[in-house]
């Protein structure tokens, strides 16, 4: 990291002056330890971080949850285990998708544990380990109805039959993947759990004795639906964020993530004043606004025009107007300075905008909204009401010429 970018950082810390989004690496703490609570006593916990724990900060979030003794960390990439490998991370993780990636030999080097779902898949993994010179461990995928990725439950046997033959994989695991959990009283629900109870018997049926048995994530162990398993999974609910409006986190989650920004520009507009692109929104009296440098390109999703709000100064802001890239605007704004702090995104309890608000009015969930937080966004780790850590991953990227990608 460079002198200048150090300094960035640095006054980032500080905290004030830019469009910035604070984890508070205690709430994710608290709730895992909920979740815990919630699941069969003993079971194992895996915290999911993919997708930069839901665009939390996988690091991060991946070191704390190895600091307070889960068993386990899921990803979707293999490029996110190295990543937590590089930190010094040193648990188990599961891929828990196809490893398609160019770095399956040291990922299966440094201890990932990946997920056999598919025969091919299978072939990659075992070639991988031979280059490696090292097994394989990897956790059997059971495809119990979502057609995304596994053995389906007819193929079981034989697949557990064939896995078992190769000297390059050794079975740690098996595991599935709910559709439905977060409709409560869903139909599949149940018929996946007898699907997986009978599929995990028919991999004992073949002499193996699997380590790891899992099926649950965040709907399945708030809602107590959690099949034979000694291990749940979990990512959406340790960020606070609900599985469904249906399945809720209540209020014994907090909510982990806050985005916030600062006042740049305060203006009058007069009646009838057109206001952001198009002028979608017309002043329907004198009115003040303010500008807040955070759009579309930092992830404040583009549909929240005319519809979102802002709080500034404990008062609620409503969005004007279509949603720049960069910029937006709010109204309302007769008490407010430039330089004030904006929340964007945060707890109703302080009546900003949570990201189950914004889900529906972008036409999409809350998970989805937040891991689309854009790295342009620097994300600044909070403990004990204190900031520990600040990442912007826009400044540490890296662009490698082909030449040196090669060596
Ligand atoms: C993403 C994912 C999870 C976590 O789901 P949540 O609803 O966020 O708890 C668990 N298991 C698998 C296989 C996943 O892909």
């Amino acid at each position: 990291m460079t002198d200048s970018t150090t300094l960035s950082l640095a006054s980032s810390l500080e905290s004030v002056g830019e469009t910035r989004a604070i984890i508070d690496l205690d709430a994710y703490a608290h709730n895992i330890g909920v979740l815990r609570a919630s699941a069969p006593e003993g079971a194992a916990f895996m915290a999911v971080v993919k997708a930069d724990a839901y665009g939390h900060g996988l690091v991060e979030c991946g070191r704390t949850a190895q600091s307070i003794g889960c068993e386990w960390l899921g990803v979707a990439r293999i490029v996110e285990a190295l990543r937590l490998r590089d930190a010094g991370v040193d648990i188990p993780i599961l891929v828990v998708g196809p490893p398609v990636s160019t770095e399956l030999t040291a990922a299966i080097q440094r201890g990932v544990t990946l997920a056999a779902g598919s025969w091919s898949m299978v072939e990659r993994i075992r070639e991988a380990a031979k280059a490696a010179g090292a097994t394989a461990r990897v956790h059997i995928k059971v495809d119990v109805g979502m057609r995304r990725y596994g053995f389906l439950p007819e193929e079981i046997s034989a697949a557990v039959q064939r896995l078992k033959a190769m000297p390059e994989i050794e079975i740690d695991g098996v595991f599935s993947h709910f559709s439905s959990a977060d409709e409560p009283g869903a139909e599949p629900t149940g018929a996946q759990i007898a699907l997986f109870s009978a599929a995990v018997a028919e991999v004992r049926e073949a002499g193996i004795e699997p380590r790891w048995v899992h099926l649950a994530n965040s709907a399945g162990i708030i809602t107590g639906r959690v099949g034979p398993t000694n291990m749940v999974r979990s990512g959406a609910a340790t960020y606070g964020l609900s599985p469904s409006p249906e399945v809720p986190c209540d209020e014994r989650f907090q909510p982990v993530m806050s985005v916030r920004s600062v006042v740049a520009r305060v203006s009058q507009a007069p009646l009838d004043c057109g206001v952001s692109y198009n002028c979608i929104y017309r002043t329907t009296a004198d009115e003040m606004l303010a500008t807040i440098p955070i759009g579309y390109a930092d992830g404040l999703p583009r549909p929240l025009a005319n519809q979102g709000w802002f709080v500034i100064g404990g008062q609620r802001r409503p969005i004007r107007g279509r949603v720049c890239m960069d910029q937006t605007i709010v109204g309302d704004a007769d008490d407010v300075s430039e330089g004030d702090e904006v929340i964007i995104v945060g707890s109703n309890a302080n009546g900003a905008m949570s990201f189950e608000d914004i889900g529906p009015m972008a036409a999409t969930n809350n998970y989805e909204v937040a891991t689309r937080l854009m790295a342009r966004v620097p994300r600044i780790y909070m403990r004990n009401g204190e900031p520990v850590a600040v990442e912007h991953l826009l400044h540490d990227a890296a662009v490698r010429s082909v030449e040196t990608a090669r060596a």
